[in-house]
């Protein structure tokens, strides 16, 4: 290997077995990465998507032949009846409320049933943690939408006990999480999506149960709208963005529920009748194409970084044989200045931003000091290599992305070159 970057010995060694004990694991995703491309490939066929598609429109937009098939071609993709894809959608969280808002009415239930959702969707439920100004900002709350909750088991799975006792035809939405967002729990996989529609909708035939699929798209050979929800959404900077998209956000699903959804993101009676799309049709588009591969390029990096860790003695969730349903990683460093040497190597490893040091920081939201490393083209998307790390128990760093496996590799191992040279590497 040529010299462009340096590394101990014993990183080298620990990154062969790593790749060793990765290969199967490593097939698996070739074959589900394949298996999606097809789809791909065939959802643009069908939508019979073509150069004129990517012309740009202004004002209204009306009748942009692009945006309508880019909707189609992200419902094939992603097995539902009807898609909303707009770069208009400024994140994954104003997706979700776009969603929330669009089909919940005053006087609805909504339950989650996987405790606590996202930190940035329980102030637009109104259950922020500060109390207060959870209310008066024009929350799900303040248009009468009452909130229920049912947290996850000790193990970190659904209480399906807790589901059968509290679902009753009175609830509206049946809410579930995917990805573990910034916890340990395992994130959920399309068949325990499905055993979780499955009994909403026998309990509350009427419900709707709507996933925040943030970070699973494509990261199995199908998607959760298979087995029966009936709503989901998620955001162009993580995986169905395939590191192009510049912002934006989808919304897929049921056809009647995806118009009420429309309908909030414009207005009624416009709803997807407009909306310009100034030229950013070919990105989506193009970055469609390659989610499925990035998403494996990710998925690899995971994997790998799992393995690696592993070998040096730390835990890691998921293990690098485990069957995931999102491109997390999280690594249980140990420490405050193991995480901090983490993610300085792993800013050392980004195509931008490489000479910046991450320091731990007061984020808004946390009651600890938080460290992060991202290096990207687009700011803050997580399909990116980037990582996170709250500075408190259990230590551990949250780990996604790359846009291709070698750079993440390349990132984990300065990762590790950099925890040696603090003297902070290995249990
Ligand atoms: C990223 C993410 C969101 C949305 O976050 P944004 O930062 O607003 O894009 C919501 N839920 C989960 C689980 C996520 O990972």
């Amino acid at each position: 290997m040529n010299s462009c970057f340096e590394f101990d010995k014993k990183i080298n060694d620990a990154a062969e077995k790593a790749e060793d004990m990765a290969r199967e694991i490593f097939e698996k995703i070739n074959c589900t990465t394949e298996q999606n491309q097809r789809k791909m490939l065939k959802a643009f066929q069908n939508a019979r998507v073509s150069e004129s598609h990517f012309a740009a429109s202004t004002g209204y937009g009306y009748g942009d032949r692009g945006r309508d098939a880019l909707d189609e071609v992200f419902a094939f993709a992603l097995n539902a009846e009807d898609a909303l894809v707009r770069h208009n959608f400024v994140s994954g969280t104003h997706t979700i409320a776009t969603a929330l808002f669009g089909v919940l009415r005053p006087g609805d239930t909504m339950l989650s049933v996987t405790g606590i959702p996202y930190d940035t969707l329980q102030g637009v439920i109104g259950i922020a943690s500060d109390g207060g100004s959870a209310c008066g900002t024009g929350t799900l709350r303040d248009f009468g939408i009452r909130y229920e909750q049912l947290d996850l088991l000790e193990d970190g799975t659904v209480d399906y006990e807790g589901m059968r006792s509290r679902i009753t035809p009175d609830i509206r939405m049946v809410y579930i999480q995917r990805s573990r967002g910034y916890s340990l729990r395992p994130s959920l996989r399309c068949g325990e999506i499905e055993k979780i529609a499955r009994l909403a909708h026998e309990l509350a035939p009427n419900c709707i149960v709507m996933l925040d699929n943030c970070y699973g798209e494509f990261v199995q050979e199908y998607e959760p709208t298979v087995g029966n929800v009936d709503l989901m959404a998620g955001s162009l900077i993580k995986n169905p963005g395939g590191g192009i998209a510049p912002t934006g956000g989808y919304i897929a699903g049921r056809h009647e529920l995806v118009e009420l959804c429309s309908y909030r993101l414009t207005t009624p009676g416009t709803g997807r009748e407009i909306g310009c799309t100034l030229g950013h049709n070919r990105e989506l588009f193009m970055g469609a194409f390659n989610a499925p591969h990035v998403t494996g390029e990710a998925l690899k990096t995971a994997v790998f970084a799992a393995a690696f860790f592993e070998l040096f003695g730390y835990d890691v969730t998921p293990r690098y044989d485990e069957p995931r349903a999102d491109i997390i990683e999280s690594i249980m460093l140990g420490g405050e200045r193991e995480l901090i040497a983490f993610c300085q190597g792993i800013q050392q490893g980004a195509p931008v931003d490489s000479f910046v040091v991450p320091e731990p920081w007061d984020m808004p939201g946390y009651d600890s000091k938080v460290v992060m490393a991202a290096g990207a083209f687009t700011l803050g998307a997580s399909i990116e290599l980037s990582a996170d790390a709250p500075l408190r128990e259990p230590y551990a760093a949250w780990m996604q992305g790359a846009l291709n496996y070698h750079s993440g590799k390349l990132g984990v191992l300065l990762a590790a070159q950099k925890m040696l040279s603090d003297g902070v590497l290995g249990r």
